[in-house]
């Protein structure tokens, strides 16, 4: 029988409201047509959850997809993708977890899992090889990620089984939780911990012990061989290796467009007291790795505080350390790692914590709210206890947490000022203020899953092109780069590993691994068709260019200081151009035309 090589050979389908759990053979002929990972996740939900689905009811889906060349020898093929419709947003959303679940997934067989249905009371799903169980979790219901991910070891009896779990945060049904595994790595943006805990699903332990079927395993070690040499003598790669992604802030911060104070400011002086570098200095003192890498970026950090005790955490990356941190007005480890230690116990995304309580600081300062709504708490820009207190409350949904674990945009509208959450469809902004790297405003806006930096990461490229100030040209460059990224993602790639691989080795590393002969024209084709499925999910819900737009702030309100002073995004140009290239119309629509090419009946 001719194998399917690169794939593990089955997906996993487990139906929490009446304990089915049925294992469907992999086709290949559909991978190839969505590489996997992302692109197959969204062919699914678009499938299989109907339009108007409540995303915290019982027919909302998570599926988790691995990618093809996941637990190979391929660089940086860790990342594991869940795609589901979001609590915060409404839209289609994808969320991708690095670390080693998803290897040890491919492992066990199986290159996706698919949950449906709502248990009724608390389970966990344990997924050994070919023994797949739902077991009880009421005594797990309550435990903050870090134990439960202990509580499962030891119940198992194996400290090396791989575990991904929700905390308080996913059970509180907090919009913007998310699902942790190995203690620190998240799937975190649009709300999965959320989808999960309205399951009554606490964690899926996996231990896996097969093997994976290479199509040319000499072609597949050479090749990794010389990546593994090219990341080694980068210097971008190794500058990440030294600071992690914290080694972006010094440039960032220079070039004037970091999230500062809810993005009211572009740059900051203090900042200097948290680089890439101040870090190594002041906190670090380990290395963390993904599965298959030799970048290493993750990073032990701990700080003695005398309010908080031994505070020890993996991280902050950049995002988490500029949302939480600059954006909040907090320069400070002490705070910023103690607020960090704390939305990862409770299992809540960092970046939309942070910038909720942004908000609410901004709110503050402005007498929108009061002690009256904050229960006496100072949330002042800068007031790092507060910032810790308000994520304590988010984590619990009490006070004023109860409010802010709704997203920023509904905690706005409440408070008669939706104008002030930095948000696209509902989703917080990464630490990029498109004012300074136009593209990144066409990105974020255009976004299927609401403001989300890596659908389209052009700032790098407007940087070096120096054009960064410009819209010209800018919606082609978002275009490729979202087709480009959708490729990365359904691989299963770290992204980092853009620094040795162009989309022409990659797709060399396709063909070691699964023997598909795919040329670039080819690949970007699957790009566009990935990018059309999610387009199509949004559209069905009644998403349209009304929804592809930006706060007042980054289309209006010119920066005032830094590098970056002056500048305001005109979005309208850059949008009737990118729909004109991606064939649709101009409300954002694909048109039947365009989409019967790329092959989605609809
Ligand atoms: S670069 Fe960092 S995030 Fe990417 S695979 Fe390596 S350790 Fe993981």
């Amino acid at each position: 029988m001719e194998k399917n090589y690169g794939l593990a050979g089955n997906i996993l389908r487990v139906n929490l409201t009446n304990g089915t759990i049925e294992k469907e053979p992999s086709n290949p002929s559909v991978f190839k047509k969505f590489i996997g990972g992302r692109g197959l996740g969204a062919w699914m939900l678009y499938h299989e959850v109907p339009a108007k689905t409540d995303p915290l009811g019982p027919d909302n889906k998570l599926i988790f997809m691995a990618g093809p060349t996941e637990g190979t020898i391929t660089p940086g093929a860790n990342k594991i993708t869940v795609t589901f419709k979001s609590p915060l947003t409404n839209t289609y959303a994808t969320s991708l977890c690095g670390g080693h679940l998803g290897p040890e997934l491919k492992f066990a067989g199986y290159d996706g899992v698919v949950i449906e249905g709502k248990a009724s009371e608390p389970c966990y799903l344990w997924i050994d090889d070919d023994k797949v169980r739902i077991m009880p979790a009421k005594h797990l219901w309550g435990k903050n990620t870090h134990e439960t991910e202990d509580a499962i070891r030891k119940e198992l009896g194996d400290i090396n089984v791989k575990v991904a779990v929700i905390g308080k945060g996913g059970e509180n049904l907090v919009k913007y939780a998310c699902i942790q595994t190995d203690y620190h790595r998240e799937f975190g943006r649009q709300g999965s911990g959320a989808v999960m805990g309205s399951k009554l699903l606490k964690a899926i332990a996996i231990r896996g012990t097969k093997s994976i079927p290479i199509a040319e395993p000499e072609k597949l070690a050479q090749l990794t061989l010389e990546t593994y040499q090219i990341l080694a003598n980068h210097p971008k790669a190794n500058a990440r290796k030294k600071m992690g992604t914290n080694e972006l802030v010094d440039g960032i911060n220079s070039l004037g467009f970091m999230a500062n104070k809810n993005f009211t400011e572009g740059t900051s002086l203090s900042a200097a007291n948290i680089t890439g570098a101040a870090m190594v200095r002041d906190v670090v003192f380990g290395d963390v790795s993904c599965y298959g890498c030799n970048i290493v970026c993750g990073k032990n950090t701990q700080v003695l505080s005398s309010k908080y005790g031994k505070v020890r955490i993996e991280g902050p990356e950049f995002e988490t350390l500029t949302l939480l941190g600059t954006n909040t007005g907090v320069y400070d480890w002490e705070h910023i790692l103690r607020a960090t230690q704390i939305f990862d116990e409770y299992g809540v995304d960092t970046m939309s914590g942070g910038s909720a309580v942004a908000l609410a600081m901004e709110c503050y300062e402005k007498g929108i709210i009061t002690d009256e709504d904050t229960d006496g708490i100072k949330l002042h820009f800068g007031n790092g206890e507060a910032l810790c207190q308000v994520a304590e409350l988010i984590g619990q949904r009490k006070g004023i947490g109860a409010i802010l674990a709704d997203g920023s945009l509904a905690a706005a509208t409440k408070w008669g000022v939706p104008e002030l959450a930095m948000q696209v469809k509902g989703s917080d902004f990464a630490a990029y203020d498109p004012r300074g790297a136009k593209g990144m405003g066409l990105t974020y806006a255009t976004s299927p899953k609401g403001a989300h930096h890596m659908i389209a990461p052009t700032f790098g490229v407007e940087i070096a092109q120096n054009n960064r100030f410009s819209e010209e040209g800018k919606a082609a460059l978002v275009r490729e780069t979202q087709f480009f990224m959708a490729i990365v993602d359904s691989m299963a790639l770290c992204s980092s590993m853009r620094f040795a691989l162009d989309l022409g080795k990659q797709l060399q590393f396709i063909s070691a691994v699964t023997g598909w002969d795919l040329n670039e024209q080819e690949a970007m084709v699957i790009g566009e068709r990935i990018l059309n499925v999610e387009r199509m999910f949004n559209v069905r819900e009644g998403f349209s260019r009304k929804d592809d737009t930006l706060p007042k702030r980054f289309l209006e309100e010119p920066l005032k200081e830094g590098s970056s002073q002056g500048q305001v995004v005109n979005l309208e140009k850059m949008l009737n151009e990118y729909y004109e290239l991606m064939g649709w119309n101009q409300e954002g629509i694909p048109t039947a035309e365009r989409l019967g090419k790329l092959g989605i009946c609809y």
